[in-house]
This record gives C-alpha cells, structure tokens and sequence, in this order.
C-alpha cells in the first residue's frame, strides 16, 4: 500500500508576515487586530508567535494599522512584498 506523502505544512494562509523590530514602536495595534499572529514580547516589541493564528485578511489588516510600517507581508506563492507597497 502507498502511503498518502502529501506534506501537511502548517500553514494556512497564503501570506507570511515579518516584524521589522528596529521599527516597532510598540503601539500595539498589531496584537489588537491579529492577537492570533502578533504578540509584544517582554522589550515591547512585536513578535510573529504563529503564522496561521488569524486569517490572512486580519494579518494584512494589523501589517496596515502598523503605524511605522514595521510590519512586512509577503505572499508565498508569488514571492510577491504585499506590504508595506514600494
Ligand atoms: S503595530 Fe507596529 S509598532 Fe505597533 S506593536 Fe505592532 S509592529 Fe510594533
């Protein structure tokens, strides 16, 4: 019998978000909009505590309300930067 290889990656979504810790000024809003994917760490900076933790939408949302564009959203399928726009 064959065993079912398909690889289960924990992922869900299709974007990756990033902190750009040097830019994080600890407002927060980032934990208030995706509190699944965002957590400030015990220095008040933002940290990535999961990638699947809220919606893809709700990530994108809490990199927008970044108020230092601290945040960076890419997709992985295309490799693409979705935010902040260049
Ligand atoms: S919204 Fe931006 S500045 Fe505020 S905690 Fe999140 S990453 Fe830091």
């Amino acid at each position: 019998m064959v065993e079912d290889s398909v690889v289960q990656t924990k992922q869900i979504g299709k974007y990756k978000v990033e902190v750009i810790r040097s830019k994080c000024i600890s407002a927060g809003s980032c934990e208030a909009i995706a509190p699944g994917v965002f957590a400030l760490d015990e220095e008040g900076i933002a940290t990535v505590i999961s990638q699947d933790g809220n919606s893809d939408d709700e990530k994108l949302l809490a990199a927008q309300s970044c108020p230092t564009d601290a945040i960076v959203v890419t997709d992985i399928e295309t490799g693409e930067q979705v935010w902040p726009k260049a």
